[in-house]
């Protein structure tokens, strides 16, 4: 599809797109996989541009890929760029259209469920700022196929345990699996489609990853994302597993790459044209700088040594992507999570706000049924506590309250005595109610309004929603 008489759409089908155009695109992305992941290859191209580019076999001449990895070279004015470097940011472009459809898109058929994550959506904005939040996609569900993961990464965002065993397709399995992706599509709708089957969890780690995927698409009519670590262990199985999903549709799949001698095996194994819609995620030791690991999950245990691969403290932290449920299929259980600051109440860097186990795919019905009724708010009630979110910083001054967080800031101008409003906001001793009566009683502001505007800021994520902390989050490290 011609999205513009020069641009190519590169996320569907390729059949009409020009092959230079492909290679133009997915050989700019290879050459910055690599500038990205090997700290000699930026050595060698530093002190000759050409020819590090010509020891790695690229088509490309410095000028073409200079844009995207000199930042003085970095023009806004698309025309000056070749066109290759024009090609390779329509495919950018593209991929954020691409997130940023995702996140449109996700709203569950439930509406006590859509109401809920509308609400994190607005929260996460906030508490994580503009740059985290826009890449979260917030997902309704994520499914682990193994308890445990191989693959022991020190910076494990989620802190996946040791890797025990895994959810073989058996007959048994293949039924509830497929019963399981039904009940849910009946309440998640749609949506459920941006699952994917994987969270502390390598999707390969599962022999039978393929075969659950197959089912994936087969119920639900679209291919999972796919994002291992382990891609480059048996190329021959990655190569089958990237034919299939494309055959099923797949738009964008994801190496985590841990070591460089994992992305020397991939460019060896696959054409920069085979890899043009695989992401080759950064997080070996030599990566470049701008690829911070999040301070979550494991990556907290190592902050005193390897603080400087980590995001700084005074950003937000966190790799999780859900507002939905968790399951683990090889013992059943659901977890109701969604994203937040990476802290010591959270490491993981999601809360917990309810969870549950199901044997067979109607119990399960039943625990999602009970945890979107008694978790997922649809508005705020007369009895429920109030306080502002604590990561908002509340002022007065000037007869103005300012409530102010990382992407978020809230200025009320409107309200007589506003040092007892920010008392009451902080305090959150108050029910809604309690809160309402309080403020007409002492300063004559009626209780429809004060209710009111009670109801604006919990819809948009300002009140307090943090459920209390689990008591065992973070298993033994690896
Ligand atoms: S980051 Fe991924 S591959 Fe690494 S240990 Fe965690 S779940 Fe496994």
């Amino acid at each position: 599809m011609t999205t513009t008489e020069e641009f190519h759409a590169l996320l569907g089908d390729l059949s009409e797109v020009p092959a230079d155009y492909i290679r133009d695109v997915a050989w700019t992305k290879r050459v910055l996989e690599r500038w990205s992941t090997d700290r000699a290859f930026r050595e060698r191209y530093a002190a000759d541009p050409a020819q590090a580019l010509a020891q790695i076999a690229a088509p490309l001449t410095p000028e073409q890929v200079r844009p995207f990895i000199d930042e003085s070279a970095a023009v806004t004015d698309t025309d000056t760029l070749p066109r290759s470097a024009r090609r390779y940011r329509a495919f950018l472009r593209e991929k954020l259209a691409f997130r940023a459809g995702i996140r449109t898109e996700g709203e569950a058929a439930d509406p006590r469920m859509a109401a809920w994550r509308r609400r994190q959506l607005k929260r996460c904005a906030g508490e994580l700022g503009a740059g985290r939040s826009e890449a979260i996609v917030h997902a309704p569900a994520a499914f682990e196929l193994s308890k445990g993961c191989t693959v022991g990464c020190w910076f494990c965002g989620v802190a996946a345990p040791k890797f025990d065993h895994t959810w073989r397709y058996t007959d048994d399995h293949a039924t509830l699996w497929r019963d399981t992706l039904t009940t849910m599509r009946g309440i998640v709708g749609d949506p459920l489609r941006q699952s994917f089957l994987y969270w502390a969890t390598d999707p390969l780690d599962n022999p039978d990853y393929e075969h659950f995927l197959t089912d994936f698409h087969r119920v639900l009519g679209r291919c999972p994302q796919t994002t291992t670590a382990i891609g480059h262990k048996d190329t021959e199985r990655t190569r089958a597993l990237l034919r299939l999903a494309a055959a099923h549709g797949s738009v964008i799949d994801r190496f985590s790459i841990i070591a460089l001698s994992a992305l020397n095996r991939l460019h060896e194994a696959f054409t920069a044209e085979e890899l043009l819609r695989v992401e080759c995620v950064p997080q070996n030791k030599e990566a470049a700088k701008p690829y911070a690991k999040s301070n979550a999950g494991r990556a907290r245990r190592f902050a005193h040594k390897r603080g400087d691969e980590l995001v700084p403290d005074d950003d937000s932290s966190t790799i999780a992507c859900v507002s939905g449920f968790l399951l683990n299929m090889t013992d059943r259980s659901v977890r109701l999570v969604t994203p937040c600051d990476a802290s010591d109440r959270w490491p993981l860097g999601y809360w917990v706000l309810g969870e549950g186990t199901f044997d067979t795919a109607a119990e399960l019905g039943e625990l999602l049924e009970d945890l979107i009724a008694t978790r997922m708010r649809t508005r705020l009630r007369l009895t429920d506590p109030v306080r502002l979110r604590r990561d908002l910083d509340v002022t007065v001054a000037d007869g103005r309250l300012t409530a102010t967080a990382r992407g978020q800031r809230l200025t009320v101008t409107d309200q007589p005595d506003p040092d007892d409003l920010a008392d009451l906001l902080t305090r959150g001793t108050d029910t809604a109610e309690e809160f309402a009566l309080h403020r007409e009683r002492r300063s004559s502001v009626p209780l429809t309004h004060t209710l009111a505007w009670l109801g604006g800021l919990f819809d948009n994520g300002l009140l307090d929603e943090e459920p209390a902390p689990a008591l065992v989050l973070e298993p033994a490290a690896s």
